[in-house]
Formats: C-alpha cells, structure tokens, sequence
C-alpha cells in the first residue's frame, strides 16, 4: 500500500492537547520539512511548550492563527507562503476546537455562536486561506489532504444522549463541510476527512478519558499515512472503524 509522505503540514491549535502532541510526533519525522504549529498566543503562557519544542526541532515555525478570526487566519496564510514559495502546503490538520456548558434549557446563543465560529467558520476560513496552497500541492504532487478533528459527538447516527449543543452541532456542522470539501477540492486532488481521535485526556477530554494523547496521535498519525482518494469525504475514527453521519 502506498503511503502518503508529506513534506509539509499545518496544525491550528498547535499550543497544547491534541495539537501540541501532533508537533511533537511530527516534528521528530526528518521527512517532515515544514511544520506550521500555529496557536492564537504564540507569546502567551499557554503556548511555553510549543515554544520550548520549537527551540530544539529546525523544522517547526510558529505562527499566531485564531481560529475565530479571519483576518488572523489570512495573516497567518501571508506568512506560510513566504516559507513555501511555489511548493504548495501537503496537509492541512483543522484542530483548534472549543466546548460550552450544552445542556437544553441552560445554552445560551452566545455560546452556540461562539462555538459554532471557533469550531466550523474558522476550519472553513483555513480552508478559503489557504486554498491556493492546498490545491498547489494536490495538481503538483497528485495528493493533498485536509483533516477535520471533528468529534463522535457530531454524529447524528449514533448520537445516544441529549444536550451537549454547541459542541455537537458545531462538529455535525464541521462534518457537512467535510463532505462539501470533499466535492470542491477532489478534481485538484485535495482529499478532506472527518476524523474522530478517540476520547482523549486533556483539558476538553478530562482527565477521565482513557486515552492518552501520545495514543491516540500514534493512531491518528498511522491512519493519516494511510490516506488515499478512497477515503475522500469520509468520517473515521482513530480504531479505524469509519463512523456512520
Ligand atoms: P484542548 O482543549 O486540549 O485544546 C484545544 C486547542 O484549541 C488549544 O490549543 C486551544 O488554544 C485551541 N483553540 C481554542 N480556541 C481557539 C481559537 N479561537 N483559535 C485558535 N486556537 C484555538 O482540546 P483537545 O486537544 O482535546 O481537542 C483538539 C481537537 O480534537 C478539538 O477540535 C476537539 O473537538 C477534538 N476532539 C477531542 C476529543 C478529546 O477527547 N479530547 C474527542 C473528539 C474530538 P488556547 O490554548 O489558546 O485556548
């Protein structure tokens, strides 16, 4: 089976979680020649550790990029161009996510909203951003790819449980992008997929979670390598197991 070998990758949410765990395993591939691990506070507390890992690892730049603004995502797009000139970008990991207190007569529409920009215009705006870059590297290399980290909970078929508004919506709102992109980008080669990483330990996970985060990138990592077009406009779990919409 071919393996899908790319040279360069952007993360958003970079700075901890899941995303700061993707900089790590990948940083550590000599393969990987461009790494963009971008956070909305490079200079803040919360992104020490991303700072610190991009001390050791060459092929590791930061870039401030928030998710729930657009002109930061254009800004941020401004300067991945400058570092790949005409090489196109291979792959996209749409991570940064938020969650809101979601039960049915406590939501408010504040929240909904907040997590709805966060978590599915500001994916899709990476995708308008970067879209010369993608689809670059999809007709100059034959394969690019984009990750949407969407979540079990945006599944309307196995959706088990009330409540949980904002974060479920948004991630079944992220997956129907998902499968627009998967119509939009194919004929340039840019497959897009909705991925499920398991639950995982961190701050949006909790600690009860029986995931670890190296875990749980190891798999999503393996099944990234495995992508080709059959899996285009799909929605995967990080077991393997495609989860039904
Ligand atoms: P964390 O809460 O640990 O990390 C979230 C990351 O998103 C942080 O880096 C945070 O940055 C960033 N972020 C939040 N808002 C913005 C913004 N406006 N702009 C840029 N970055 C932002 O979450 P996880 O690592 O657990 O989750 C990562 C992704 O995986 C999410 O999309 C989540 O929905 C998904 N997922 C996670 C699961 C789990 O069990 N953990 C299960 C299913 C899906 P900052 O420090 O600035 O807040």
């Amino acid at each position: 089976m071919a393996m899908f070998k790319f040279e360069s990758v952007l993360v958003t949410g970079a700075n901890r979680g899941l995303g700061l765990e993707f900089i790590k395993q990948l940083s550590a591939s000599p393969q990987l020649k461009y790494i963009f691990a971008t956070c909305r506070s490079p200079e803040g507390d919360n992104a020490k550790s991303l700072r610190e890992l991009a001390t050791k690892r060459s092929n590791v730049t930061i870039i401030k990029l928030d998710s729930s603004d657009k002109q930061s995502i254009e800004n941020s797009a401004v300067v991945v161009k400058e570092k790949l000139a005409d090489q196109g970008l291979d792959l996209i990991i749409n991570n940064a996510g938020i969650e809101a207190p979601g039960k049915l007569l406590q939501v408010t529409n504040e929240d909904l909203i907040r997590v709805y920009h966060t978590n599915v215009i500001g994916p899709l705006n990476v995708i308008q951003a970067y879209h010369s870059l993608i689809t670059n590297a999809g007709k100059r290399k034959g394969f690019a790819a984009i990750i949407n980290m969407s979540s079990w909970l945006g599944s309307c078929a196995e959706t088990s449980c009330g409540g949980m508004y904002p974060y479920g919506l948004s991630k079944a709102a992220m997956n129907r992008m998902t499968r627009a992109l998967s119509y939009d980008l194919i004929d340039d080669n840019v497959i897009t997929v909705s991925f499920h990483p398991g639950w995982v330990k961190t701050d949006l996970g909790s600690q009860q979670a029986p995931l670890t985060v190296e875990d749980s990138i190891k798999d999503t990592l393996n099944f990234i390598q495995s992508l080709d077009k059959s899996k285009n406009g799909t929605f995967y779990h990080a077991n393997g197991n495609i989860i039904p919409w």
